[in-house]
């Protein structure tokens, strides 16, 4: 029956390729950064979180006063991308 011990021999390497390229898949995901997001951090070297979300200004305490940096200019975080209140409290 070299017929059967074909399709055993061609299933078995099926399953080491599987396994092979499984492999490989998770190394190369594995060496890609995983979503990973970018810092959120200002061109003025301060986070997101010290600017005012409605003015974009930089609240950041700098020698006498504050922070010269009128606009967020980094990374928006994910997180702060918000859906529309649709529990309508206003009109
Ligand atoms: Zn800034
Ligand atoms: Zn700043």
């Amino acid at each position: 029956m070299v017929s059967v011990l074909a399709i055993i021999l061609v299933s078995g390497i099926q399953v080491a390729l599987g396994v092979i390229v499984g492999w490989v898949l998770g190394q190369r995901t594995r060496q890609l950064p995983a979503l990973e997001q970018p810092r959120p951090v200002c061109g003025c070297t301060h986070h997101y979180s010290m600017h005012d979300p409605k003015t974009g200004e930089c609240q950041v305490a700098v020698g006498d006063g504050e922070c010269a940096c009128v606009r967020y200019t980094g990374p928006v975080p994910l997180t702060e991308y918000y859906a529309p209140d649709i529990t309508g409290s206003g009109q």
